[in-house]
């Protein structure tokens, strides 16, 4: 199973030209890197622009390819195939940009936008209609933590967004761990608790499914992830990869995060 690295930049950069230059830099960094798979959730405006910087043109047909170990993902989608939903953006059209991979229920749209777990279900199932990659995001609050409601919350939010998705289709799935006390704080899960949460939510997964289906899972850590912390949750935690929100605006760290847990 090949680790994920997810790059999630957020609101960020403010322009399509640092945009693409740190997309340029991330490119060029982690070029030979086969272990890993690297995923850029760059902000939605930048998503047709970003392509272009992998393409490859495909024999004489002109098709066109994404041949890079870089993919590309959204931070977000709603559950609709289209219509009259002003301001918001499709699994569909996200696909026709490139992209195959798409954040779902990332604690700043849930805590900032009122997303709760039932429109995580459904944005969950519109990407898998399109047959794109969620990453679906779960974590507690530290108030939920103190009151050691952990457990119970994370398994609500895995059974509640994973209603009525098949285990064929939830092989696309990937499971991010983001507890949202370590979220931009600079303090992280340490290793010893990921692993935990990383077991927790494979018996979950195995509870709704069966066990064949757990193993196969990938799951990430995600919250104040540096390179020097990086590889403790892939090579002690045991973990598959990790959402990296702050530290994925620099290059030159990000890149060392990829290169130090492979
Ligand atoms: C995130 O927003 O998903 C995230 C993990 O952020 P940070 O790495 O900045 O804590």
């Amino acid at each position: 199973m090949k680790l994920l690295i997810v790059a999630n930049w957020k609101m960020n950069p403010q322009t399509l030209r640092e945009a693409e230059q740190l997309f340029d830099l991330v490119k060029k960094g982690v070029k030979n890197i086969k272990k890993a798979e690297v995923v850029i959730c760059s902000p939605f405006v930048f998503l047709s622009n970003i392509p272009a910087r992998l393409r490859v043109a495909e024999g004489k047909s002109g098709r066109q390819h994404l041949k890079s170990n870089i993919k590309l993902g959204a931070q977000d989608v709603f559950r609709e195939k289209e219509g009259a939903y002003t301001g918001e953006i499709s699994s569909l059209m996200l696909k026709d940009v490139g992209c195959q991979y798409v954040i779902v229920g990332h604690s700043e749209r849930r805590g900032y936008f009122g997303e709760t777990n039932e429109m995580i279900n459904k944005k969950l199932k519109a990407v898998l209609e399109e047959k794109l990659n969620p990453i679906l995001c779960i974590g507690e609050t530290q108030q939920q933590r103190d009151k050691g409601e952990t457990d119970q919350i994370l398994k609500k939010q895995i059974k509640t967004a994973l209603k009525k998705v098949s285990s064929s289709k939830f092989s696309k799935i990937t499971i991010a761990y983001e507890p949202i006390w370590a979220i931009g704080t600079g303090e992280p899960c340490n290793v010893e608790e990921a692993q935990k949460i990383g077991l927790l939510i494979r018996k979950i997964i195995s509870g709704i499914y069966n066990r064949s289906v757990s193993k196969n899972l990938r799951i990430l850590y995600g919250g104040s992830v540096n390179s020097k912390n990086a590889a403790g949750y892939i090579k002690e935690a045991g973990l598959q990869g990790l959402l990296v929100g702050g530290a994925s605006l620099k290059a030159k760290e990000f890149v060392k995060i990829v290169k130090t847990v492979i």
